[in-house]
């Protein structure tokens, strides 16, 4: 916009902190602006950063106790596909919109003079002297591209100071290298893969929905090993193709160096990468090449829907069924939903893919509200694996341990054959709880309302829901006898102990997200587990998701009730989801798979569908239990969780704001009812659930309820979970 000097303007700016309001400033005389841009603002004695939502001419007379803007940031502005999707975030999630906004600006830190970077160049004469590490460099920096020192030297295999003595010698030539050139474009035509028939009626299908440059959701249904990867990568080329941007978001992005070479394959190139792993200058770089439409495809956490792309032409929800797309603190959002969103604001395509659909999407797809396409095959013929159950009634473990007996033959046999066995069980550390067997004494978080893990590896007792550690005592805290305590059920760590005495001679390796060496440790071991290297393999839920180990046929399900028993009333779905996964990884490569469930319960339905294979009955069986209880996606549902440092204040506000809820007909609003996980870091929690039809405006309805609350008095907190994931 023009300024005349005439008139003087307001601007309405989004700060980033807890509140809905944009608030008013004064535009400079003669600064420049526009809606979306970033600002500083004076905001009560500090400064922050802000973004212009709205500008409008002051009438003539109007308030001049107005602050001024302090100068425009030197950040992206934030484009208007974005701003809508905040505001419609914010009015869903009933966030403050400041709160939506301050997501959109986690990208750099904004203002910091950018470095610039040196590059190399291959320009001058060889070296007088060529060792192999040079040779290598020359080899690798062929064709005169501009490397950063870094790149090259991972590319060469040498140490930076190879690189330096080639820059003394005149051989490579130092350049400054162009912020935003974070990687190389993908190319969409790379590489090429041949499709099977399946396979390939679903890549064009997928390109026909990218070529169309509007807005549509497409449910990608793959049993596991179908080639769900490969067939939506064609869809990403076609976007490339067309000059567009492509996100693609995962579950666990920081755990998918599998993927990245993946891709790697296909476009000849890695993808931006976006996640709490990415930060610095690479962080910055990344979201300015993503604004300025540099940068083409990104692999993200559910944090990179909120980045400012400048031409979105499509988004892919890998593992669409996965919990942690949900955002459980803060602004509660599920990125998979909210994705959605995005590509509509954007009229950009959607694909959801899994091999176990959530079933609200399993249910949009059957309404005709998503496309549904299907690969009901493994790629190349792969058979699926055979499951079958353990019933630990009549095929017991031995005393104090959890393997039963036919597992650990079957164990035996596949090792013998040259093959990998994967143990799966839910649950990290040594032992769930540990008492004491002379006085029966428990260990508690003092916290928490929950019992100590053991971690044999850290000598500690910890508790997985505020972090609280303390060392195991030698005597018991209560009745002080020496040598009574004892540890009951099974982590991780304990059955590493059983299998280390059954197999003493077997390579066996403990995959759990705690483990010391972090991310870039797991990342090394689980492909050292894909090149074939350990013979036993125990793991937790992440080696659930998504991995493709060609030596793996036999899959032992440890615990296989486990989850079955909360009162989550996705319980169920989520069970069957994570065991198919699970099983799924079995018989990738070229033997065929096996999967055992240890299970108290045979007969239970979860069981008995992933035994039959029969999923399509599953789903029906729980789709229908949901449509008759009116649970999503036939209902709507929203937590309120009211939570106090003492029970008290808590329990009478939640049951207060019970009163005030004059639900309308069809309303229902369940409890207070004490959280199942009473306390947590110390504040004790009551819940709420408010019930209602679909086509209820819901946020509507508790804005009003809310509004009508007397104000919240001392520590007591609400917090509002619009479709809950977790009823903890
Ligand atoms: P999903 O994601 O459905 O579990 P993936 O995409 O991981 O399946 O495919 C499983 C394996 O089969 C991978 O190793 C993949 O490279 C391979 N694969 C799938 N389709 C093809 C194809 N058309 N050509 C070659 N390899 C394929
Ligand atoms: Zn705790």
């Amino acid at each position: 916009m023009n300024n005349q000097s005439t008139s003087s303007y307001i601007a309405d700016i989004l700060t980033p902190v807890a509140l809905d309001t944009a608030y008013s400033y004064a535009v400079p005389e003669g600064m420049a602006l526009a809606v979306g841009d970033v600002v500083h603002v004076p905001f009560g004695p500090r400064e922050t950063t802000g973004v212009v939502w709205d500008i409008r001419e002051a009438t003539s007379g109007g308030p001049s106790n107005l602050k001024s803007i302090k100068a425009k940031a030197d950040a992206p502005p934030v484009p208007e596909p974005l701003r809508h999707f905040i505001d419609w975030v914010a009015r869903y999630t009933l966030a403050p919109r400041g709160s939506v906004v301050r997501m959109a600006l986690r990208g750099p830190e904004i203002d910091r003079p950018e470095r610039v970077q040196i590059g190399v160049r291959l320009l001058g004469p060889p070296p007088k002297r060529l060792t192999p590490g040079r040779a290598r460099v020359m080899a690798a920096a062929e064709g005169g591209l501009l490397y950063s020192k870094r790149a090259l030297s991972d590319l060469a295999g040498v140490g930076v100071s190879v690189i330096d003595s080639l820059i003394d010698e005149g051989t490579l030539v130092p350049e400054a290298m162009l912020p935003g050139s974070i990687t190389e474009a993908p190319d969409p035509n790379f590489a090429a893969n041949r499709f099977s028939p399946g396979q390939q009626t679903a890549v064009d299908a997928l390109i026909e929905t990218v070529k169309q440059r509007a807005f549509s959701v497409t449910l990608l249904e793959g049993v596991t090993g179908s080639g769900k990867t490969e067939v939506y990568f064609e869809a990403v080329g076609e976007a490339l193709r067309q000059g567009k941007q492509a996100l693609i978001l995962m579950p666990e992005i920081a755990l998918t160096g599998q993927f990245l070479d993946r891709f790697e394959k296909r476009f000849g190139t890695r993808p931006a990468e976006w996640h709490s792993g990415v930060t610095g200058r690479k962080r910055e770089r990344t979201f300015t090449a993503l604004a300025s439409g540099e940068a083409k495809v990104i692999a993200g956490a559910r944090s990179a829907l909120f980045l400012p792309y400048a031409d979105l032409g499509l988004i892919i929800v890998d593992e669409e069924h996965e919990t942690a797309y949900k955002q459980e603190d803060g602004v509660h959002y599920h990125a998979r939903d909210m994705a959605v969103v995005r590509g509509r604001m954007e009229a950009a395509p959607v694909v959801l893919a899994s091999a176990t659909p959530s079933i609200e999407s399993r249910v949009n797809a059957a309404k005709g509200r998503y496309r549904h396409l299907r690969l009901p095959e493994r790629h190349g013929g792969r058979p699926m694996p055979e499951i079958a159950t353990i019933d630990m009634k009549a095929d017991a473990p031995a005393r104090g341990k959890f393997l039963a007996p036919r597992l650990l033959r079957e164990m035996a046999d596949t090792i013998e054959r040259g093959e990998q066995v994967l143990l799966y069980l839910n649950r990290r550390g040594y032992a769930p709880l540990t008492l004491c067997r002379t006085c029966g004494h428990r260990f508690q978080c003092p916290n928490c309302t929950s019992w100590l893990v053991e971690h044999r590896f850290r000598r500690a007792l910890m508790c997985h829901h505020c972090g609280h550690v303390e060392r195991r005592p030698d005597s018991c805290p209560a009745c002080e006898a020496v040598d009574s305590l004892t540890a009951c059920g099974p982590g991780v760590e304990r059955l590493n102990e059983e299998v280390a005495e059954a197999f003493p001679d077997a390579r066996i390796l403990v995959l759990s997200s705690d483990m010391p060496g972090g991310t870039e440790r797991l990342r090394r071991e689980i492909e050292a587990v894909a090149s074939g290297e350990f013979q036993i393999i125990i793991g937790t839920q992440l080696v659930a998701k998504g991995h493709h180990f060609p030596y793996l046929s036999l899959v032992g399900v440890v615990d296989a009730d486990l989850g079955l028993t909360s009162g989550d009333p996705r319980a169920a779905e989520r069970t069957f989801q994570m065991l198919q996964q699970v099983t799924g990884r079995a018989g990738r490569g070229e033997t065929k798979g096996r999967a055992l469930l240890q299970t108290y319960d045979p007969t239970h339905p979860v069981i008995r569908a992933l035994v039959s294979g029969d999923s399509e009955r599953f789903y029906t069986e729980e789709t229908t239990q949901r449509e008759m209880a009116v649970l999503p996606p036939f209902g709507r549902l929203a937590a309120l969780i009211v939570s106090a440092d003492d029970r008290n204040p808590a329990e009478n506000h939640a049951r207060m704001l019970a009163r005030m809820a004059e639900p309308p007909l069809g309303v229902h609003v369940l409890g207070p009812a004490e959280a199942p996980l009473a306390v947590i870091r110390g504040r004790h929690r009551f819940r709420l659930l408010v019930k209602t039809p679909r086509d209820f405006d819901m946020q509507t309805y508790i804005r009003h309820w809310m509004a009508r609350a007397p104000k919240i008095t001392g520590n007591i907190k609400v917090s509002i979970d619009i479709d809950p994931q977790s009823f903890f």
